[in-house]
């Protein structure tokens, strides 16, 4: 009958774990998705392997087709840009010399935050933030937790919208390596560099268009049409984009925790516009 030849895929490409800011251990994270029927899926920790080394090999890797991935820090002209690899060799001497450089990063970049903090009256960050960030990869959300427990504010979305987002003083990004470093990174690793989340870096259309020519010209192939949560509007703006410059589409819910309206994990592919996506793409690279 009909009803038997329906088969349902669901892929994930963008996720994270306790390892960078994610909730979740990186096995938590793997049995989650395969108790959501992931077949196709990805640890995109921020600037880290760690999660994925920790579970590539194990049972539930291979239920849900786990790949290796990460998602780098970068910045160009003056926007922090987020790349992420897929299908790279962790242990590439490029890739693990791109991690090395961006655990540094993140250490300076942690402790430049505390002090601009200091400055706005709110001591002892540095201390508070790698306390709780222990052996994660710490960011700004280790802060924003961090100021919540200390009752500098009265929540994350507090601290960002007044301490750490865009233009505040916690926004700091002068310690990121360049856009063409990242993703010469992740395709020397031999890996496939995907831009994530385009909208949210608020540029200009023409300045979007600017940053996916130089993505393109230093070797990134594809770019994430869904990321998450995302209105009608968007997703049409983002298949547009994908369609005038010829990169291949990638999905992802960019999953860090369970909230009220938060993404699930996981994406049902017959739910996507027709195309040749991500998975096709890497399976020329794995
Ligand atoms: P970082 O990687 O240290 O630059 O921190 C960026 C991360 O902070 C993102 O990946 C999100 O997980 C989180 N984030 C960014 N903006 C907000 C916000 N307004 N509220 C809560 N979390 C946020
Ligand atoms: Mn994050
Ligand atoms: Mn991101
Ligand atoms: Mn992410």
């Amino acid at each position: 009958s009909w009803a038997a030849s329906v088969v349902i895929v669901i892929v994930d490409y963008h996720t994270h774990s306790l390892a960078s800011d994610g909730a979740l251990s990186p096995s938590e994270l793997l049995s989650r998705a395969r108790a959501s029927g992931v077949s196709k899926f990805a640890i995109t920790d921020h600037d880290t392997t760690a999660g994925y080394l920790s579970v590539k090999d194990s049972d539930d890797a291979r239920a849900v087709g786990l790949i290796s991935g990460v998602e780098l820090s970068c910045k160009w002209a003056t926007a922090s840009i987020h790349v992420v690899g897929l299908g790279f060799d962790a242990l590439a001497p490029e890739m693990q010399a791109m991690i090395e450089t961006l655990t540094a990063a993140r250490r300076a970049r942690a402790s430049k935050i505390a002090s601009r903090l200091e400055k706005a009256g709110i001591a002892g960050a540095f201390e508070g933030a790698t306390a709780l960030a222990g052996d994660s990869q710490i960011g700004r959300p280790h802060f924003a937790a961090w100021m919540v427990e200390a009752g500098a504010v009265g929540s994350v979305t507090e601290a960002f919208d007044k301490y750490l987002g865009a233009g505040k003083p916690g926004d700091v990004k002068m310690f990121w390596p360049s856009l063409a470093e990242v993703v010469s990174g992740i395709t020397a690793s031999g890996g496939i560099a995907v831009l994530a989340h385009p909208l949210k870096y608020r540029l200009t259309g023409m300045k979007l268009r600017a940053l996916l020519n130089d993505f393109k010209a230093s070797g990134g192939r594809a770019i994430e049409i869904l990321n998450g949560r995302q209105t009608d509007v968007d997703s049409k703006r983002l298949l547009q984009l994908m369609e005038s410059t010829d990169l291949i589409p990638s999905v992802g819910s960019d999953f860090h925790r369970e909230f009220e309206y938060g993404p699930r994990l996981g994406i049902d592919v017959g739910r996507l516009p027709k195309g040749r996506y991500i998975w096709e793409a890497l399976e020329a690279v794995l």
